[in-house]
């Protein structure tokens, strides 16, 4: 069977909609696309009750206590900045501290930024080799004025997964409120906000096959009650955490989104880590020089995330040279310059070998052809590549590179 060009491995960036999530929203565009606050009509009823099932579908998929635990937001960006600034606003008599890592998504650490702009201190923690945060480290970081951890379940570019269950056990420990970016994690390794002492968490719909611009934050509702200050006035939707009218047909595929994992999470993610062992397989058995960077592939690792730097070739060169395939690398093209991710500079990639990284993120549509095809095509590529390279020669022959003393330019 011919293969269909391009191919999408860059699952950690959006996914597609499953057709049953499209399937479920398209009655709610243009048949019942009523207001889900109109108390009046049936419209307004329609909307609610889709509403309600979402949430219950949401909630179960992370096994929250009850469906109002649930706040619909625009996306995850959003539910990381409610869950940091509405706790760090509702609490600031309590105390002004904040704990995270170096590796949150950029969502989490701005906002953390803006929250010392306005008199919080944050303690930003350092993480091991393979990306993961030591629980040791956060409870060294605990302090009497420390309101809120943060860590994320699993890292989008290296696909650390962290300890939450522990973090969790010594946030309890010092009744300090915990928030979890479960954006990456959910639906690909075990996530229970009960079971691992979760009290704030944030999700979306377009990184597990629904569609984008919608979200939630988990709030929890007993043990403790977490309160919040809403950062969107206006109506008092969502028990006043955040005012705007819901948008139901997203939350409907949100819901579905959420049904098929619960279903089916563990098959996938075992499927999923089968095809990306391959791949990696493949490299280390027909190139020579490729590092893996983050966890081992295994248990403390995505079943889904690959993240490899192909030494001597530049990932930007290597993604024009395989076109036919969407991956992304670990250089973060800011306004003039390329500048290595933030993360790989986290977990101690040194700066060439962070140029030469690539991110390959599979999922749900990928097929075992694919992969082989991927795998033929930048070992291919890679080869060629390094032909060109004088510093990969150079390398070959024995020469430390680290030792050249190079003309001054
Ligand atoms: C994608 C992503 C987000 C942002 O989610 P949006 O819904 O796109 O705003 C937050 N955290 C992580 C870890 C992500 O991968």
């Amino acid at each position: 069977m011919a293969l269909k060009l391009p191919i999408y491995m860059d699952y950690h960036a959006t996914t597609p909609v499953d057709p049953r999530v499209l399937d479920a929203m398209l009655p709610y565009f243009t048949e019942h696309f009523g207001n889900a606050a109109s108390r009046s009509h049936r419209f307004g009823w329609e909307a609610e009750e889709a509403v309600a099932v979402g949430r219950e579908r949401i909630a179960r998929l992370v096994n929250a206590e009850k469906p109002e635990e649930i706040v619909f937001t625009s996306g995850a960006s959003e539910s990381n900045n409610l869950a940091l600034k509405g706790v760090a606003e509702f609490y600031r008599d309590k105390g002004r501290h904040i704990v995270t890592t170096r590796v949150e998504h950029k969502a989490v650490l701005d906002s953390c930024k803006r929250l010392e702009k306005q008199g919080f201190e944050v303690t930003y923690l350092e993480v091991r080799k393979d990306g993961r945060v030591d629980p040791d480290a956060v409870k060294a970081a605990l302090r009497p004025d420390t309101v809120l951890v943060s860590v994320m379940l699993a890292n989008n570019e290296i696909g650390a997964i962290m300890p939450i269950g522990d973090i969790g056990r010594l946030c309890k420990e010092r009744g300090v409120l915990f928030h979890v970016d479960a954006v990456q994690g959910i639906g690909k390794t075990e996530f229970d906000v009960r079971e691992m002492g979760v009290d704030l968490a944030s999700i979306t719909a377009h990184k597990i096959y629904g569609p984008k611009g919608v979200g939630a934050l988990y709030v929890r509702r007993s043990k403790p009650r977490v309160r919040l200050a809403g950062q969107i006035d206006g109506g008092g939707h969502e028990r006043g955490m955040r005012s705007g009218t819901l948008n139901v047909p997203a939350i409907v595929g949100f819901g579905k989104a959420c049904e098929l994992l619960t279903e089916g999470w563990r098959d996938e993610a075992r499927r999923l880590a089968g095809l990306r062992d391959r791949l990696w397989a493949r490299f280390q058995a027909e190139l020579d020089e490729v590092y893996l960077n983050g966890p081992p592939c295994g248990p403390l690792r995505l079943p889904n995330n690959l993240n490899v730097s192909f030494a001597f070739v530049e990932g930007e060169g290597l993604m024009m040279a395989i076109k036919d395939v969407a991956v992304s690398s670990g250089s973060a093209c800011t306004s003039a310059s390329l500048e290595p991710s933030y993360v790989l500079r986290a977990v101690g990639v040194d700066e060439e070998l962070a140029h030469t990284s690539i991110r390959f993120g599979l999922g749900r549509f990928n097929t075992d052809e694919e992969v082989a095809f991927v795998a033929d095509l930048v070992i291919g590529k890679v080869k060629r590549l390094r032909e060109l390279s004088p510093l990969y020669e150079m390398a070959r022959e024995g020469i430390d590179l680290k030792s050249i003393q190079w003309a001054a330019h």
